[in-house]
């Protein structure tokens, strides 16, 4: 199996790759906003996208001659992004595209092309096209051949390089998993993650650090517009939300590389965090921020592929959280604000997210199952074991369609 691998490495240009690198963003940008206004533009104008019409990267750079001076594989990948956002809205997917701006962090990616794109370890060197070697600082080292690199400038001045390869995967993935080593979570706005038997708080480091936001954010429209006062104001600003983001990142590796240690399997239900920000207005910002669910999925995908152990992810259609785990019926009448609530069926007590987490577990256990995994049962004491293979017989993971009544004495049994 082969996994995506980004190494991110901090790059130490001379002040002439600084300028040349600049100059790569600006015509980045200037050819992304050039793009997206005569797209927009035509949509104007004749109501539908612009398609084959467009304006190729080369006739461009004839009315810009200025775009020549630049890396053009940068400038063709972002036509290929600008093509991808317009796509992604024209079928619903995504928001309109943005115009670039020249305030905020700056990136291009490029792509190895007949390895233009090197990396010498040794005298730890990154070769971009058109930049030439660049120094960096970093001890990690990695076979595989270089497949694109993603150039960026910090708002504080920093530049990095997010450096992708493909990893050929040797660990066979587990053919049988305990199942007292599968755990299932649910994400929930208040904690992190939330198991049947443990939960992880979100530390909140945004909204912890809000005030503290605020008070900079006003010193920045405090001051004259295009003075170096503010540039320096902004600067601070920028550099309070890359260290915030920085204990962020650490704590999501910490928890994911526990989480890949300590299980065989893990289940977790695809959340849609675009669309819970467009329901819940009010917890956008530390969804947005403090959340970063789409991060931390793609860390724990990885750690857990290397160890050749599997990770579920649960449609977000599938009714988690109103399904009642001790019965199996689904309570259409449950709101966001229910934290606990009484099924109509049976009169089990649940707390939301638990019950979520459970109902979660039996999803993943049967997509398991079909995927043709086996999952071990736990050993159980002498007197408990003729129930638990009854059970087994009839069905391995009790589906709801089943008759209800016997699920919810082989329940009662455990
Ligand atoms: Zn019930």
């Amino acid at each position: 199996m082969e996994i995506d691998r980004a190494f991110k490495i901090r790059l130490y240009p001379t002040a002439d790759q600084a300028a040349l690198l600049a100059k790569t963003f600006g015509c980045k940008r200037f050819i992304w906003n050039a793009m997206l206004a005569e797209r927009m533009a035509w949509y104007r104008d004749h109501g539908k996208s612009i398609g084959n019409q467009r304006k190729t990267e080369k006739e461009w750079k004839i009315s810009f001659p200025f775009l020549k001076t630049v890396d053009a594989i940068a400038l063709q990948q972002a036509r290929i992004d600008l093509d991808r956002a317009y796509d992604n809205f024209f079928t619903g997917r995504a928001r309109f595209p943005l115009f670039k701006s020249r305030k905020g962090k700056q990136s291009y990616r490029t792509i190895n092309v007949n390895d233009n794109v090197k990396i010498d370890f040794h005298r730890r060197h990154l070769t971009l096209p058109k930049v030439g070697p660049v120094a960096y600082r970093d001890d990690r080292a990695f076979m595989e051949r270089v497949r694109s690199v993603t150039v960026s400038r910090t708002k504080t001045g920093r530049f990095f390089a997010s450096i992708l390869v493909k990893q050929e995967c040797k660990v066979e993935p587990l053919a049988a998993l305990q199942e007292d080593k599968i755990a299932a979570f649910d994400m929930s706005s208040r904690n992190f993650l939330v198991g049947e038997h443990s939960r992880y708080e979100n530390p909140r480091f945004y909204r912890s650090a809000e005030p503290r936001l605020v008070r900079l954010h006003r010193r920045v429209s405090r001051k004259l517009k295009g003075s170096s006062n503010r540039d320096k104001a902004r600067v601070r600003l920028a550099r309070t939300y890359e260290k915030i983001g920085h204990r962020r990142t650490d704590w999501l590796q910490k928890i994911s590389t526990t989480l890949a240690n300590e299980h065989e399997g893990i289940i977790i239900e695809d959340l849609n965090v675009a669309s819970m920000k467009r329901w819940n207005g009010g917890i956008a910002k530390s969804v947005t921020l403090d959340f970063s669910w789409g991060a931390f999925v793609r860390m724990l995908g990885y750690k857990m592929a290397w160890r050749g152990k599997h990770i579920v992810m649960i449609n977000r259609f599938y009714p988690s959280s109103k399904t009642c785990s001790a019965c199996g019926a689904v309570n259409r009448t449950l709101t966001l604000a229910d934290r606990h609530w009484t099924c109509p069926s049976c009169g089990a007590m649940h707390d939301r997210d638990v019950n979520a987490a459970i109902t979660i577990k039996r999803e993943g256990l049967r997509i398991l199952s079909e995927k043709g995994i086996k999952v071990i049962k736990p050993t159980l004491p002498l007197e408990r074991r003729e129930s638990t293979l009854l059970e087994t017989r009839q069905d391995q993971f009790p589906r709801w369609h089943g008759s209800m009544k016997e699920e919810s004495t082989s329940f009662r049994a455990w």
